[in-house]
């Protein structure tokens, strides 16, 4: 990837210093981070940086394709660093957000149009997981159920044991 000032001025965008500190950041930061949790990363050693500027630098980002607002995270502002197409897996616990890579774990192929005139773009996978950590803090597997109508909700677990761990 080039240097984050090189891919400023390629998206047509002044390298200002929060935008270099902030894009650089973004790069490092696997977590899918809020405004406010790569506010609190840079200020230690960047006080003069407020969050109004995170979020209007984030949403100048976001408008440009050098990050991605991460979809299905409330109201919150967050974002995705990682410029290259990838699916996500959210535990379902605790809301981290994991990149999968779809040369690995490739997606369906969309069909051009969908109904009432719908003309298809791209296609989105969410994979709903539990990931390492969450399950390594779950007491036991749940009770093994008698009632046929409930092991509708073992698909979870049967899901979970099919997807490949992430660290
Ligand atoms: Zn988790
Ligand atoms: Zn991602």
């Amino acid at each position: 990837m080039p240097p984050a000032v090189e891919r400023l001025r390629q998206a047509g965008l002044k390298a200002t210093g929060p935008r270099v500190m902030l894009l650089s950041a973004l790069e490092q930061d696997r977590r899918h981070p809020t405004a406010e949790q790569l506010y609190e990363s840079l200020q230690a050693h960047h006080p003069s940086l407020s969050l109004s500027t995170v979020y209007q630098t984030l949403d100048t980002f976001i408008r440009k394709g050098l990050c991605r607002r991460v979809s299905d995270a409330g109201d919150r502002l967050r974002v995705d660093g990682t410029p290259q197409d990838h699916d996500h897996a959210v535990c379902r616990t605790c809301g981290s957000i994991f990149d999968i890579d779809r040369d690995i774990f490739p997606r369906p192929l969309p069909p051009a149009h969908l109904p009432n005139g719908l003309s298809v773009t791209g296609l989105r996978v969410e994979y709903d997981v539990i990931c390492a950590a969450c399950q390594s803090q779950e007491p036991t597997a749940l009770p093994p159920s008698a009632d046929p109508a409930r092991r509708s909700t073992s698909f979870g677990q049967v899901r979970r044991k099919a997807l490949p761990k992430m660290t």
